[in-house]
């Protein structure tokens, strides 16, 4: 890694990176560009192409077109070299529950060549309370910390995290988003995939929008798919008996609700709420609403976002080249 940020290379570098399965095109080209210590959200439908792309980064499948690099490896060819560096956080249960957290994850800092000490691991994920207790007496959410405690095992310098919080309840999941945004504060590189919106509007530091195997958008979260410079509309709803002026009204919804979508956000605000001054009324539920992250998506990929509704609250680490298995998408749900 030092090399890699000597010499300015990006952590994944792909151009042109191309799948099929048979008749399937699930991955048609793409290119992407994830920075050093970015986090870089994928997101997409169902069958969008994205796990595709992950398994072909992390080096557990094969492409046909393009190339990719990652950490400046060749993942098809130098897929032992690239599993040193790389943590993997899965989507399926798989680990020895009658093992402690600590020695689970001794267990697995054992297969890398330079470990992370794992007293440092469990703090960073906040286990240290957990150290000594069984993995079958961990709650969900502490199960999802010693994930990652696990795929930080070998001190990666880049993490994949598959679907991070699909099935948590919402106080583990902000409890996942903190422990990653550790990671980002270490210098980690992370690539993400998930479903949910908010996530990568909280996590990513950039975007990637794939449908039918191909990149729709890309950017920031606050500014994809020229997010920033949609027009904003305002929201209020008014008691009865009182009438604005006519360009400040519009017919209210079955909810009362009005809505107002001006050229000049400013100028319309200021007048609104000086005549609501002027007549002392309240314009209750008053809110400026600008695109969201999953109004864009759902523009660019023409169907509804998020809460796909996989349950799986239970996760495993990919283990090193030596143990293994195969394939890798057939245990990603328990
Ligand atoms: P999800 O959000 O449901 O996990 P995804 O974006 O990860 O979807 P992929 O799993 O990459 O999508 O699948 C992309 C396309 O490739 C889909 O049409 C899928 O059915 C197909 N596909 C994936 N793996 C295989 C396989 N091993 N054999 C044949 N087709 C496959």
């Amino acid at each position: 890694m030092a090399e890699l940020v000597q010499s300015g290379i990006a952590a994944i570098e792909v151009r042109g990176l191309a799948k099929s399965y048979g008749g399937v095109h699930a991955v048609r080209g793409i290119d992407l560009t994830v920075e050093r210590g970015q986090i870089f959200a994928l997101l997409g439908p169902n069958g969008a192409g994205k796990t595709t792309t992950v398994e072909i980064l992390e080096g557990y499948r094969s492409h046909d077109g393009g190339t990719a690099r990652v950490l400046g490896y060749d993942p098809a060819r130098q897929r032992q070299q690239l599993n040193r560096q790389i943590g993997i956080v899965l989507q399926s249960s798989g680990m020895d529950r009658y093992l402690t957290v600590s020695e689970t994850v001794a267990m697995y800092a054992g297969f890398y060549p330079r470990p992370r000490p794992v007293d440092e691991v469990i703090e960073l994920v906040g286990l240290e309370a957990k150290r000594d207790a069984r993995v079958l007496k961990l709650s969900g959410g502490q199960q999802r910390r010693l994930d990652f405690a696990i795929a930080l095992a070998g001190n990666p310098d880049l993490l994949f995290l598959d679907e991070p919080t699909t099935g948590f309840d919402p106080s583990a999941r902000h409890e996942a988003w903190e422990v990653i945004k550790n990671l980002a504060a270490l210098g980690k590189t992370v690539l993400l995939t998930t479903h949910y919106m908010d996530e990568a509007q909280y996590l990513a530091d950039q975007v990637a929008v794939i449908s039918s195997g191909l990149i729709m958008a890309e950017g920031p979260p606050a500014t994809i798919g020229n997010r920033e410079l949609a027009r904003a509309r305002i929201h209020y709803r008014l008691a009865g008996g009182v009438t604005p002026p006519a360009d400040l009204t519009a017919p209210a919804g079955p909810d009362g609700l009005i809505e107002l979508a001006p050229d000049d956000l400013t100028t319309t605000l200021h007048r609104l709420t000086g005549w609501a001054l002027e007549q002392d009324v309240e314009l209750t539920g008053l809110e400026v609403i600008r695109p969201s992250l999953e109004d864009v998506y759902l523009e660019l990929t023409g169907g509804p976002a998020g809460h796909v509704g996989q349950a799986s609250a239970g996760t495993t680490i990919a283990q090193p080249a030596s143990i293994q298995p195969a394939g890798r998408k057939g245990r990603r749900r328990a």
